[in-house]
């Protein structure tokens, strides 16, 4: 007995023992025609499959969920063709309200885009619509093969219907964009991850606290406790970002990762350890207000971030905003062809 389709509905097949996922195209008693959905809608790969093969029917309008490695709650629902920004492919349908945000956003955007004279990155790169899902408000996505573009997507409803965010997220995206285009020039991102390792340490921890948190740690067994574990109670009352700092530390003033410390922690070699225990963290005041939770990500945020604060008019600290003309001069000068790949990451 074989599952019944019909046009327009989303279904499982089975092929050597692995499932794939289509929409139906046609279908008669004995085959069924699928418009597969991988890297849809780039790839267009329609093929034709016995019905016996179809497994699950999930309908014309699948409930978000995972089934077999397939997102069901992101498919491909339509594109729009913009003035600027070129094809949006909508892997969801947002209600009106977002839609018009977004469009808003968009045209927004466009125009500071085009002022920067950045216009030419635009057509290195597809965007998607999607819907919220964790804790992403967009990405940029590099591909790595030639069938399928480079990628961005957002997730508008991230934005809590506020245009400065929705703003933030396309301008943040888009500087992954130029980063990646554009500021290929090795010297030019070892300036940007050396500005980045100073912005890291953004929390101030005084040398008491320090002194307090070493005592607590101390105090422990080693063969009772781990060294993390320790490290986490004792920083509990301060927050996770002291204690992201102090390992950030180890890892920076003494390139010690977490596992070496607690190796050396585990071995009773706590005395070594305590004797590399920092007495002063410094707080880089000089690079707020980029410092936001993303760009302490990592250097390529901090420049996508910097980017959006320069996009939105917000101030930058100054060493922050040479660096960021000198990269944007860059990138307008060596923008890369669209079939030049950076293989760097
Ligand atoms: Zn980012």
């Amino acid at each position: 007995m074989s599952v019944k389709v019909r046009k327009g509905e989303y279904v499982l097949v089975e092929v050597d023992e692995k499932m794939k996922l289509g929409r139906v195209q046609s279908f008669d008693d004995t085959t069924v025609s699928l418009m597969l959905q991988k890297d849809f809608p780039y790839v267009k790969d329609a093929a034709e499959y016995d019905r016996s093969q179809v497994r699950v029917n999930f309908g014309a309008d699948p409930l978000p969920g995972r089934a077999y490695g397939y997102d069901l709650g992101v498919l491909h629902r339509g594109t729009i063709e913009h003035d600027f920004w070129g094809s949006i492919h909508f892997m969801y349908r947002p209600d009106k309200k977002t839609t018009r945000l977004l469009k808003n956003s968009l045209d927004r955007t466009a125009k500071r885009v085009e002022k920067l004279e950045l216009t030419e990155f635009v057509e290195r790169f597809t965007t998607e619509i999607r819907p919220k899902q964790g804790k992403w408000a967009g990405m940029y996505l590099h591909s790595k093969n030639d069938l399928v573009p480079h990628r961005v997507w957002y997730a508008p409803e991230w934005s809590q219907r506020d245009p400065d965010t929705m703003d933030n997220v396309i301008f943040h995206e888009f500087g992954h964009v130029v980063r990646h285009n554009g500021v290929i020039d090795l010297r030019y991102r070892g300036r940007w991850v050396s500005l980045w390792q100073k912005s890291i340490a953004n929390v101030k921890i005084e040398s008491r606290q320090l002194k307090e948190i070493r005592s607590l740690i101390e105090s422990a067994d080693p063969e009772e406790a781990r060294f993390a574990q320790m490290l986490k109670e004792a920083t509990a009352d301060l927050g996770p970002r002291v204690h992201k700092a102090i390992v950030d530390w180890f890892n920076q003033a003494h390139n010690i990762k977490m596992r070496d410390l607690e190796l050396l922690w585990k071995s009773g070699k706590s005395d070594q350890l305590m004797s590399l225990w920092p007495d002063h963290l410094i707080d880089t005041h000089d690079l707020k207000p980029v410092v936001s939770e993303y760009a302490t990500k990592n250097s390529e945020e901090l420049f996508a971030e910097s980017f959006a604060f320069y996009c939105q008019k917000k101030k930058l600290p100054s060493k922050v905003q040479s660096l960021l003309d000198d990269s944007l001069r860059l990138a307008r000068e060596t923008i890369l062809e669209p079939d030049e790949h950076d293989h760097e990451e």
